[in-house]
């Protein structure tokens, strides 16, 4: 028996899936992909780290389940997001003969899961998805959803496609062998969904958290209610025209942050999500929205977990306001020249505005680098 300790639905009609979480359930995964599946060919994308630890596990598993597949790997690395790397998986699962019937499985972080998912939207103008997501950022957040795509010289995820997975499958123990601060990185999204709108999820992750970075229970128990939370919003809001805006909190000035610091090692895109998520709170509790002791419970959150919370924790520093203003205004939530920022009016009420004026933000940044 499959070891699969959660299960949810998106309910998205035709595109409807499941997610799967559990344990070890790369061992499952060929009695589930035959099952489920029967008859198809795989093309697995992931990166060159993943490809070390996790791939052979798949392979096996497939091997095991008598199912053909050909491996297709990438360097790790936000810098595969590329058309160069685009190009080359799309070339690769022609090569590989793989038929429209058949399948791309995803088997990696957010970089993997954006990538392979582009090009399955492509390839063959179209093919069905899995995600088999390795961070805790991917289980989360970037596997579910259908959001897919590689960024350009003009910014991040500026060039994509909606493409629904067909099947999330999230094995627990994968996320073993994430280095530390990628984990702590993804732990910032998950932060997310309790300030979004689950006040409720923000207090047990402060209780919780201990046991959730040190892999107890309570790990697939937050996975699992953040895969329910986005499942929510997606289904609400496939298209991201309404509520799915809100699962952007942080990710304004985070996404700024990231493009200052050259989508590297230097700052993670979780990390950048958590420096933008206290400066949401931050810019909210000046405009006298929110209470200014919650930006504080916010920071101190995310501090003990390891993460980056101010424009002075970023090594190297930042760029100039003037940077950060030219980035924010480039960023794909700007609409018609007026600036879109998911603000809160506390810990659980994000909302979005899409009404913010430029100099207030810049005086803000100026007066946050201190
Ligand atoms: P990533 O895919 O680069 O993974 C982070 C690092 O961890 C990589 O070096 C990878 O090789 C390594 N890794 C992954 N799983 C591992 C494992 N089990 N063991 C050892 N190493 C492992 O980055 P990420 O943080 O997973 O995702 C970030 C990306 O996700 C960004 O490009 C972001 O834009 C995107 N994203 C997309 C969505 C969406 O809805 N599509 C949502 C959020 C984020």
């Amino acid at each position: 028996m499959p070891a699969i300790a959660h299960t949810v639905h998106v309910a998205l009609g035709e595109r409807a899936y499941d997610i799967l979480i559990g344990d070890r359930l790369l061992e499952d995964a060929g009695a589930i992909l035959a099952e489920r599946f029967p008859g198809r060919r795989f093309g697995i994308v992931t990166d060159a780290t993943v490809a070390q630890t996790q791939l052979p596990r798949l392979q096996r598993s497939l091997d095991a389940a008598g199912l053909l597949h050909t491996p297709i790997i990438v360097p790790a690395g936000e810098g595969s997001k590329s058309w160069a790397q685009l190009q080359y998986v799309t070339e690769a699962i022609l090569a590989a003969r793989l038929e429209r019937g058949d399948a791309v499985i995803a088997l990696g972080g957010g970089v993997i899961g954006d990538l392979a998912g582009f090009a399955a939207s492509i390839a063959r103008r179209g093919m069905d998805l899995i995600q088999m997501p390795t961070s805790l950022l991917a289980q989360v957040d970037s596997s579910v959803g259908g959001k897919t795509g590689i960024n350009s010289p003009h910014g991040k995820n500026l060039v994509g496609a909606f493409h629904q997975p067909r099947l999330v499958l999230a094995d627990l123990s994968t996320l073993d062998t994430l280095a530390p601060r990628q984990f702590a990185a993804g732990y910032a999204e998950v932060v997310k969904y309790g300030l979004i709108d689950d006040e409720d999820f923000f207090f047990w992750l402060e209780a919780n958290r201990a046991e959730i970075f040190g892999g107890g229970a309570a790990r697939g128990e937050a996975i699992a209610r953040c895969c329910r939370h986005k499942a929510r919003v997606v289904i609400e809001d496939e298209r991201e025209q309404g509520v799915r805006a809100l699962l952007n909190l942080g990710h304004t000035f985070g996404h700024a942050l990231e493009k200052d610091t050259g989508f590297g090692d230097r700052l993670l895109h979780g990390e950048g999500v958590a420096i933008g998520m206290v400066l949401a709170h931050a810019f909210s509790a000046r405009l006298g929205l929110a209470p200014s002791q919650d930006t504080g419970r916010v920071q101190a959150h995310l501090q003990a977990a390891g993460l980056p919370t101010t424009l002075g924790d970023i090594a190297g520093g930042v760029g100039s306001t003037q940077t950060l203003m030219a980035a924010i205004a480039q960023d794909k939530k700007v609409s018609r020249g007026a600036l879109t920022f998911i603000l809160t009016r506390g810990i659980g009420q994000a909302f979005i505005e899409r009404n913010v004026d430029p100099a207030a933000v810049a005086q803000f940044l100026d007066d946050m680098r201190g």
